[in-house]
C-alpha cells in the first residue's frame, strides 16, 4: 500500500519502536511475534486506526504485516459499502 510518509511526524520511527515495545513486539490482532530476521515471520507496522497520520495525537495499533494488510482491505471494504449507500439513500 502507498504510504504518504510526507504526513507522518518526523520521529514516526521512534514513535512506531516504542509501541512495539509496549505491545511486546506481537500482533495486537493474531498475537505474531516479531523476528529480527525477518525471513520465517512477521514484520510488525504500527496501524492508525482512524487513517490519519497527520493527527499528532492517533489511534494507534501495533499489527504484523498480513493483519495490517487484512485490516486495511477491511477499511477500503467498509468504505466502499458507505459509498454505495450514499447513492442510494433510501436503504
Ligand atoms: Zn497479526
Ligand atoms: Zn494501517
Amino acid at each position: 500500500m502507498p504510504v504518504d510518509w510526507t504526513k507522518y511526524p518526523d520521529d514516526w520511527e521512534a514513535i512506531a519502536n516504542k509501541l512495539k515495545d509496549e505491545a511486546d513486539w506481537q500482533c495486537e490482532q493474531c498475537g505474531a511475534g516479531h523476528m529480527e530476521d525477518g525471513t520465517m515471520g512477521t514484520c510488525l507496522t504500527v496501524h492508525h486506526v482512524k487513517q490519519d497520520p497527520e493527527n499528532p495525537d492517533p489511534d494507534l495499533q501495533v499489527l504484523c504485516a498480513r493483519c495490517h494488510l487484512k485490516e486495511h482491505r477491511r477499511l477500503k471494504r467498509e468504505e466502499r459499502e458507505k459509498n454505495q449507500l450514499k447513492l442510494f439513500p433510501g436503504n
